[in-house]
């Protein structure tokens, strides 16, 4: 509901505008920003023309983590029989956990809709596009709306290339409300997603196979995170191919599936493999959602990977347009686009202009184990920093030794030798989500290694671990000659 105009009369839209701001996209970064800047006194509208919430709310981290919570009983059900539980056999039904983050999504985006009226937002059902600088279009009434600024929050789309077949796989955006739970699932690249829904659709009881284009898993992350998650993830019975990829997809004739049958899928892969499956998802990644947004017509500059080129405060080379959240592809996180969807509010509307921070931006992979991280990897703090200390230790949990469970958890911490100051952690282990989260903390505050010894630890409890390194792993000192430089133990 529009705020009276009464009310707006701080920054009331000049005669020309309809309204201070108008929202294109009602996700992380386009709601917070609406909601902020109403809050300053700006006559907002925003238009979505899906569900509000956006990727993270409908189709991305949260119904991601109901089904990881879902997938982890498995795990906990074959261990409760070792600390005295006696469990008649479970059985997963698929459709009742369909169900259960349905009701989940719909309570939030109804939750999202309420905050944004009770903000004083006009939320519009409709697709959004520009016609020029200060104005947009709404298609579903063809209403032509004069905004004296525009933030353009439109988020990503899954990224397919182009293979032969491709109609036949399904993206993040469908395994959610699949009919039929998939038995055997190949998934295409080795990413965020295709290791969170690998791991999930396993302990749920897939047979799942992970095609790879690159030597391992998840490119980027620390290589003894990496190698880690990746000798996890073979140990429990999902296959890792790796060096290949997925030429093309083919119907397997005289097996189609129909409405709720599974399907059979033929994958064809580079090197000549061939792999059966009922679904294949594909995660290659996710492209800037601009497609038909208008663009041109307003004169917004994208850049080679087809974002909005924007600067540190989010504005685009338009000075009335802005862009935040994974449509500029910065760091594509929920909490960075709302973060960046609040700078812009408060700085345009506010009274204090301020930008976001994205040194030390924490994440976290929703494997099981999960895999937590912030800062550089040793191989990025090697290349930026003449001697780097490497902290690095291995463990079995404690309940491991009651469950018989052989796999290691990993926390590794990077040092400046010169300053003593962190750089970076990484966890392989089981909530390294939440414990990163709070570490973050202290590498944004610059703290030392000194800082973390003289803490004292919790006990018995996993991140006590990361307290109690006492001496380096390693030393990679190019200051130095006669120090040897030890390689590192991954690849
Ligand atoms: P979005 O949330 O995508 O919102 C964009 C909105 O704009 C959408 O609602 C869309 O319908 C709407 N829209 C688009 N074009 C128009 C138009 N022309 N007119 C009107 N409306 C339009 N991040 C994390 O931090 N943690 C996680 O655990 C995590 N898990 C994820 C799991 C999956 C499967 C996926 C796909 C993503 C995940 N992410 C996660 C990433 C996170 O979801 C995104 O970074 C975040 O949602 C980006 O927010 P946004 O506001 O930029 O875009
Ligand atoms: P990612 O960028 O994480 O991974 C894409 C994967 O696809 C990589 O393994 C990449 O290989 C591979 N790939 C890309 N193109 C091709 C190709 N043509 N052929 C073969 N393989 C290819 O993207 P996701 O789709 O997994 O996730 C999108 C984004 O969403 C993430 O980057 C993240 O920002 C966000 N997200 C965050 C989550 C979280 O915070 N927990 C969870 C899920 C998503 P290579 O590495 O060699 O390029």
């Amino acid at each position: 509901m529009s705020r009276p105009a009464a009310e707006a009369s701080a920054t009331s839209p000049a005669a020309e505008f309809d309204v201070d701001l108008f929202v294109i996209g009602g996700g992380s970064g386009g709601v917070r920003a609406a909601r902020v800047a109403s809050g300053h006194g700006a006559k907002v509208m925003l238009a979505e023309e899906y569900r509000l919430g956006g990727t993270c709310v409908i189709r991305g981290c949260v119904p991601k983590k109901l089904f990881v919570y879902a997938s982890r009983f498995s795990d906990t059900f074959d261990e409760a029989a070792e600390f005295g539980w006696r469990l008649s056999v479970p059985h997963f039904d698929w459709p009742s956990l369909v169900a259960a983050k349905d009701r989940e999504i719909t309570r939030l985006e109804g939750l999202y809709g309420a905050g944004q009226e009770s903000s004083g937002v006009e939320v519009v059902r409709s697709r959004a596009v520009l016609e020029d600088a200060h104005s947009v279009r709404l298609l579903k009434d063809g209403r032509r709306v004069r905004a004296r600024t525009i933030l353009i929050a439109t988020g990503a789309r899954p990224e397919l290339p182009p293979f032969d077949g491709i109609e036949l796989g399904i993206t993040s955006d469908d395994i959610f409300d699949l009919k039929t739970f998939p038995r055997k699932l190949v998934i295409g690249g080795a990413g965020y997603i295709a290791m969170e829904f690998a791991g999930l659709f396993a302990a749920l009881g897939s047979d799942v196979t992970v095609v790879c284009r690159g030597s391992n898993v998840l490119r980027g992350f620390d290589e003894d995170v990496r190698q880690a998650v990746a000798a996890s993830y073979t140990n429990r019975g999902i296959k890792l191919i790796l060096c290949d990829s997925i030429r093309r997809l083919e119907r397997r004739d005289g097996h189609v599936g129909g409405g709720d049958r599974p399907r059979r899928i033929d994958v064809i892969t580079e090197q000549g493999g061939r792999l059966v499956a009922d679904q294949v998802l594909l995660a290659f990644g996710r492209a800037p959602n601009t497609t038909s947004l208008g663009l041109d017509r307003a004169g917004v500059k994208t850049g080679a990977d087809g974002a909005i080129v924007v600067d540190a405060s989010s504005r685009t080379n338009i000075p009335s347009i802005f862009a935040v959240g994974d449509v500029s592809n910065r760091f594509n996180l929920t909490p960075v686009a709302i973060r960046e969807g609040h700078a812009f509010a408060d700085s345009v509307f506010g009274e204090k202009a301020w930008q976001v921070d994205y040194s030390n931006v924490p994440t976290a992979v929703f494997s099981s184990p999960e895999i937590g991280t912030v800062g550089l990897t040793e191989l990025e703090a090697r290349a930026q920093y003449p001697a780097v200390d490497v902290y690095k230790v291995r463990f079995r949990p404690l309940k491991a030794a009651v469950t018989g469970d052989c796999e290691a958890s990993l926390l590794k911490v990077i040092v400046d030798c010169e300053t003593d100051r962190i750089l970076g952690i990484h966890i392989f282990a089981e909530e390294a989500s939440e414990m990163i989260q709070v570490l973050a903390i202290a590498v944004g505050s610059r703290a030392t290694m000194k800082d973390f010894v003289s803490v004292m630890a919790v006990h018995p409890t996993i991140s006590e671990e990361i307290v109690a390194m006492q001496t380096p792993t390693v030393r990679y000192d190019r200051r130095d000659a006669s120090i040897p430089i030890v390689p590192s133990a991954a690849p």
